[in-house]
């Protein structure tokens, strides 16, 4: 499907690029990962996973009960408590090193796979994805053998079993933030993927079997929430990681309060990009689309909020509508697509609900010109203009391509702005002035602030929120706070 626009209808069109998704092979059913091992769930109970942009099943996956909860913690105990326990860093560093390598080699089926289980655009999980996600194994493994250097003490321990829940907007690079920084430390882990997107996580227990890990090392169980539910609450878990909604999040922290359980929790955002009239404007026009458009907004650090300074304003919603008239929506496979599937259709509800209360409250509306494909899940990029803070589009995380543009006057006014709102996740600053981004950083109250570039992420680098996006970081050498007794 091509998108086109008044402002700019090419005469001519880009001849499909389909990758091939016969690449992988997708079993008609998957049992858990346990022990090293597929087995069956212990209730027999299956249920379909789709691909979004057809909403054709996929496969059958597990749904993880109760007993199979206490069988893969009790699988994670006795690998801490035997082979993983015993295996020194310096050899945890070649298992998670060995892991890195296949993903690489495998790195085209994974694509393939995430972007059918997902919706995602095959270019954005061949080239971030897939590639990110090996990278975490690789700097993980860097610091397995060092971490008595790492800055928690001469000998920091690990926590013993951890219980990670995860979400369907990256799959399998928040499985690799979750499992390498955890099994580098020395803990075992039970990782629990999200209902919609769990196929590349089975086929990264392959992987983990092909690399040899001792069993038990690291399980994995398919399900719904009360999988997770169950998994998060098991007394045998010594530390919960979570990541999605804000929501659960909490939930999760009321169930663990008083229980010893150490907790990370990476929750939601809704990130200010803040450009001002210094800025490099097509720079930031480029800036503020992959901010929101990267992964159909899929994205908890996206810059769903667009602070532009009034007397740039026009131009830049002028420049962005021409840019947007030129993306490319339609199927995930095909390498020209720039923006794939919505995840699901629980999802496109939510994005259609709160796009509708932007414009009951008044908010102005716009979309170029865009067919979407008759079957499947989807949704055009939209802007809303004449924003104001009060609406539900500039307080509520839509977790869609939906952006919401407000307008500022002075640097006060773009923090006051910036900064009202429950979550802390992440921000943008555009300008030509490095004084002026050093003043800004210091008042914004996010974990992560990019200046002039959005969406950059990098193995060393630490991410994470403040407020009601959650605590802990992931990455980089503070990732490893969080799976270590120090
Ligand atoms: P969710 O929080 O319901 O699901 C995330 C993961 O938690 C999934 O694996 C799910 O099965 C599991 N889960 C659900 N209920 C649980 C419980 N009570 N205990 C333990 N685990 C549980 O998120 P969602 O429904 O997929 O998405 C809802 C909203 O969450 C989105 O619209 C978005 O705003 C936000 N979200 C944020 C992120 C992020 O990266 N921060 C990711 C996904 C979704
Ligand atoms: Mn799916």
């Amino acid at each position: 499907m091509v998108a086109t626009s008044p402002l700019a209808t090419p005469d001519w069109d880009y001849a499909p690029a389909p990758e091939s998704a016969d690449v992988v092979s997708i079993a008609p059913r998957y049992g858990l990962f346990i022990g090293g091992e597929f087995v069956p769930p212990a209730a027999g109970e299956y249920f379909a996973t789709l691909n979004p942009a057809t909403e054709q099943p996929l496969a059958e996956v597990a749904q993880a009960g109760e007993p199979d909860v206490d069988r893969a913690v009790a699988a994670a105990r006795a690998a801490y408590g035997g082979p993983w326990g015993a295996t020194p860093g310096r050899d945890r560093a070649k298992y998670l090193y060995r892991v890195a390598r296949v993903i690489q080699e495998r790195a085209r089926e994974f694509a393939v796979l995430e972007s059918l289980d997902n919706g995602k655009p095959i270019r954005e999980s061949r080239d971030v994805d897939i590639p990110l996600a090996a990278a975490h194994f690789f700097y993980y493994a860097g610091w397995a053998d060092k971490l008595a250097h790492a800055g928690f003490g001469p000998d920091p321990r690990p926590l013993g079993v951890a219980g990670q829940v995860i979400p369907w907007n990256f799959p399998l690079l928040m499985a690799a933030w979750k499992l390498a920084p955890a099994l580098a430390a020395g803990n075992t882990c039970v990782l629990k993927p999200a209902e919609t997107t769990p196929l590349t996580a089975l086929l990264l227990a392959e992987v983990i079997q092909e690399a040899g890990l001792p069993p038990g090392t690291v399980n994995i169980l398919t399900g719904d929430g009360a999988t997770g539910r169950a998994l998060v609450a098991h007394p045998g878990v010594d530390k919960v990681a979570f990541t999605g909604s804000t929501e659960v999040g909490k939930e999760i922290q009321r169930a663990l309060a008083g229980t010893g359980t150490r907790l990370t929790l990476e929750l939601g955002g809704k990130a200010a990009n803040v450009v001002f009239d210094d800025a490099p404007l097509d720079q930031a026009v480029e800036g503020i689309v992959n901010g929101i458009f990267f992964n159909q907004g899929h994205v908890c650090c996206a810059g769903s909020r667009l602070l532009v300074q009034e007397s740039v304003a026009d131009t830049v919603l002028d420049r962005l509508k021409r840019r947007l008239g030129t993306l490319r929506l339609g199927d995930p496979l095909d390498k020209n697509t720039d923006i794939g599937a919505i995840n699901s259709r629980q999802q496109l509800d939510k994005i259609t609900e709160l796009s509708a209360a932007g414009e009951q409250e008044g908010a102005e509306r716009w979309s170029p010109a865009c067919a979407l494909p008759d079957r499947g899940y989807w949704f055009p990029p939209t802007v809303f203009s004449g924003v104001s803070q009060a609406h539900r589009i500039a307080q509520e995380e839509i977790f869609g391509p939906v952006l919401s543009v407000l307008t500022f006057r002075t640097p006060e006014e773009a923090v006051a702005k910036a900064n009202n709102t429950p979550y802390g996740l992440s921000a943008g600053i555009w300008t030509e002035k490095g004084s002026r981004i050093f003043w800004m950083a210091q008042r914004l109250r996010a974990g992560v602030i990019w200046a002039n570039t959005y969406n950059r992420f990098d193995p060393a680098s630490p991410f994470g929120g403040y407020q009601e996006s959650g605590f802990g970081r992931e990455g980089g050498r503070h990732g490893l706070a969080g799976y270590l007794d120090a």
